[in-house]
């Protein structure tokens, strides 16, 4: 099929997520053939640097040889099965591993299938234990301008209004504690006072409290000092509240560290894991636990005291064999090492947007880096106008509203990151006197 029919019946017969569909009477939809490291190609083989790592997934790049050949070996196998009780090597093996790499604790595996189903996983999780152990808590906490997903319970967790505003009616009633305003000890400290009025105002009545540790990703790529994690901790430990750490988007180097409740030495009660999990190749999340909840759920049949869950495609083999091609990965070519040059270069690349009249703050933790610019009217739509100029010069870019960052797959060389920062500066200047 070539591009001009491919887009013609896309249109026809696709609605595609999160996109006013009218825009593309003006915006063309782009066709994209091949993937081949961090470049993405389209039909006439123009090529562009994946800088958002096709929304945070990929980490190894588009058709990694070693991930492709691991899946193939696995799709002669055993291609799927049924997970209620049955298993099979390619989950042991992941489960084993990614209980080793967690932080201290964390030493059972749930699956689901997408980051938004680990959510909601991680909350019915911690609402049955307490319920399991004779205590009714019917609340959740998490912070301000927080994301954990789309799908009904996770939409009611977070707090980015742009997602959540139409559906309010629906949802469960959540609280929100103020998140860190920003990268700052001062912040941190600050932000905590607040939770802690949120947990002492609801007593007894909260089951878990729910972040993304380090950096809000969804909610404009806001950052806050690890110590904030580390108090948190404390006070979830004093009020018996449940910590989620949600490192979905963070997981997996982003930070710089494998996770990113590392950077505090922290363990949270539940971590969830999706995206960069398979390397950006298969939907697969995972719920990581302790023994302690594990335990509040075991016993007689008739106890009803299991954990009735469960999505089709739980544990995909597939899915599982592309997960562990990608720990390989990280073992084989210690990726965490060699990206301590290139999140330093990154960092020294963001210096130059200071001088830019529109831009308000720059940001960086590891692999992820922002620039904010100054607010536009919501009909200007400069992110579109950033995606657009920065799509003529190769790079895929794709703010936040008046939020341009970074995270690209980790097999981007330092050239490639000066040539989308190039890009990237380019596409804020020609902002500027507008
Ligand atoms: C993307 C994301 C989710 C939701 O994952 P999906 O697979 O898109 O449902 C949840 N939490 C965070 C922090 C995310 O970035």
């Amino acid at each position: 099929m070539k591009h001009d029919s491919l887009v013609t019946e896309d249109l026809k017969y696709i609605w595609h997520p999160c996109t006013q569909m009218k825009d593309h009477e003006t915006l063309p939809l782009i066709a994209i053939k091949k993937g081949v490291g961090i470049y993405l190609y389209d039909f006439e083989d123009n090529s562009y640097i994946d800088g958002v790592s096709s929304w945070w997934v990929n980490l190894f790049g588009h058709c990694n040889a070693y991930i492709n050949q691991k899946v193939k070996e696995q799709i002669e196998t055993l291609e799927h099965v049924i997970f209620a009780g049955f298993t099979h090597e390619p989950i042991v093996k992941l489960s084993k591993r990614l209980c080793a790499l967690a932080p201290k604790g964390l030493e059972k595996c749930f699956y689901a299938d997408n980051g938004s189903s680990a959510i909601e996983v991680a909350l019915k999780m911690s609402f049955q234990y307490h319920k399991n152990r004779g205590e009714k808590r019917p609340f959740f906490v998490s912070l301000s301008n927080s994301y954990h997903g789309e799908t009904i319970g996770a939409l009611a967790i977070g707090d980015v209004k742009l997602y959540k505003e139409i559906f309010e009616d629906i949802l469960l009633k959540t609280l929100q504690a103020p998140v860190p305003k920003d990268q700052s000890e001062e912040a941190a400290r600050e932000a905590a006072v607040g939770l802690e009025k949120v947990f002492r105002a609801n007593e007894g009545k909260i089951a878990a409290f729910i972040i993304e540790p380090l950096v809000q990703c969804a909610g404009g790529m806001h950052m806050y000092h690890p110590l904030y994690i580390t108090l948190a901790r404390k006070l979830c430990d004093s009020y018996d509240i449940h910590l989620i750490a949600d490192e979905i988007a963070v997981g997996f180097g982003r930070t710089g560290k494998m996770f990113a409740c590392e950077h505090a030495n922290v363990s949270p009660d539940f971590m969830t894991l999706s995206k960069g999990l398979t390397g950006g190749y298969l939907p697969l999340s995972v719920v990581l636990t302790t023994q302690k909840v594990y335990e509040a759920f075991y016993g007689d049949y008739a106890e009803f005291k299991a954990f009735l869950h469960s999505h089709s495609y739980t544990g995909n083999p597939l899915a599982c064999s592309a997960a562990n091609a990608t720990l390989d990965i990280f073992e084989h070519e210690a990726i965490l090492e060699k990206n301590e040059e290139k999140i330093a270069f990154i960092g020294a690349q963001l210096e130059r947007f200071k001088g830019l009249c529109n831009v308000q703050s720059i940001r960086q933790t590891g692999m992820i880096a922002a620039v904010e610019l100054k607010e536009y009217p919501i009909d200007f739509r400069v992110n579109l106008k950033i995606f657009e100029h920065a799509m003529q010069k190769g790079v895929l870019l794709r703010p936040l509203g008046n939020i341009v960052y970074f995270m690209p797959p980790y097999v981007i060389t330092c050239k490639e990151i000066e040539r989308m920062m190039d890009v990237a500066y380019e596409a804020i200047v020609s902002v500027n006197d507008l």
